[in-house]
């Protein structure tokens, strides 16, 4: 039997995963694209996205990520609904499985994200959008002159802490331990910001208000005292870190002590042919026009490590030749 193959495989749909299927499209080389679970990626959780260039209104983040596939598929990008369980990036064609079905690859662009860690809450769940947030830079604007609480300890959160000072009224690190785990120098920072408290040794039980459909506050616990305690607040930023989605990749390309995907020359990993792109290989970032930016850099590469191989043909002719080298 004759088995698909492809010259570029993008997994994941998110924006470097549809801007990697727009320049590959347009290159001729005829891009399959996995979508996985989450089609349109992170920002399909999101409401207004307000600082992706071109939209001087503001974009509804679905709507944003729906014109991004359409744009991507107007240029030949076929686009399957699958989710990749397995890769073989020891075989050449490399070998992608998505359920059932297995196709082989000349070369394949990493695109699978990153997913915020959660406090794990029924509130947070419901809240999110509605005043709970994982991204600062993102979602900052809309807490202009008024309450924030950040939860975490590290630098990420401390970073966040600060970016919000400059523009909420008020914010209120909490912080499960009695000492923070960021580096000397961000806490130094968020020491001179007379905006930034910390709430010492708290955990959140609650985030206020579902019945309101929106935040009111936290319900706090010490965790040496068990006092329980209401911080009122308008807006609350979980910044307890982020885990790459690169499980599929594990053990078989370079990845840096946080599971993030390590690449350098623009997109390239630790195996030839295999790119990488978007929040999955960058932990400092994480927007979606950089996201965006890294898929251009990675099709970009796809076609140069292309014209160089054995595999130059693949992407011409009939999308998908079956049988070829
Ligand atoms: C609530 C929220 C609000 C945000 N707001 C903004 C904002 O206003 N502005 C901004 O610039 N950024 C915002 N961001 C950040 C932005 O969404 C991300 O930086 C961006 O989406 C990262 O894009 P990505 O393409 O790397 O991956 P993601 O968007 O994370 O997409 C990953 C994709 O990979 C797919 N996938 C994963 N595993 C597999 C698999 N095994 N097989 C197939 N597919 C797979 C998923 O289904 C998904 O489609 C926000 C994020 C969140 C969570």
């Amino acid at each position: 039997m004759q088995q698909e193959t492809r010259a570029v495989v993008i997994i994941g749909s998110g924006p470097a995963g549809y801007t990697a299927a727009l320049y590959t499209g347009r290159a001729g080389l005829n891009p399959l694209v996995y979508e996985g679970d989450q089609p349109g990626g992170q920002l399909t959780t999101t409401t207004t996205v307000e600082n992706y260039p071109g939209f001087p209104e503001g974009v509804a983040g679905p709507e944003l990520m729906d014109r991004m596939r359409e744009q991507a598929a107007r240029f030949g990008a076929e686009i399957r609904s699958e989710t990749v369980t397995r890769v073989d990036l020891g075989q050449r064609p490399f070998l992608v499985q998505a359920g059932d079905e297995t196709v082989r690859a000349a070369s394949i662009i990493l695109a699978m994200g990153a997913s915020a860690q959660h406090l794990g809450l029924e509130s947070e769940k419901k809240l999110t959008g509605h005043g709970v947030s994982t991204c600062a830079t993102c979602d900052g604007f809309f807490f202009r002159g008024k309450r924030v609480v950040v939860v975490g300890g590290g630098d990420s959160a401390l970073e966040d802490a600060l970016y919000l000072a400059k523009l909420a009224a008020s914010v209120q690190l909490v912080h499960r331990r009695d000492q923070l785990r960021a580096s000397h120098i961000m806490q130094e920072r968020v020491a001179r910001e007379p905006k930034i408290s910390i709430l010492w040794n708290s955990v959140v039980e609650d985030i206020l208000d579902v019945s309101q459909g929106k935040v009111t506050g936290v319900r706090l616990r010490d965790v040496k005292t068990g006092r329980v305690q209401t911080v009122e607040c308008d807006g609350v930023f979980v910044a307890i870190g982020h885990a790459p989605n690169s499980q599929l990749v594990a053990g078989q390309i370079d990845l840096d002590e946080h599971g993030y995907i390590r690449t350098q020359r623009g997109s390239a990993t630790s195996v030839p042919g295999v790119f990488a792109a978007g929040d999955i290989q960058d932990p400092y970032y994480r927007q979606a026009v950089t996201a965006a930016a890294s898929g251009c850099q990675a099709a970009m590469d796809v076609e140069r490590y292309l014209q160089g191989s054995a595999y130059q043909d693949w992407g011409k002719g009939e999308a998908g030749g079956a049988g070829r080298p």
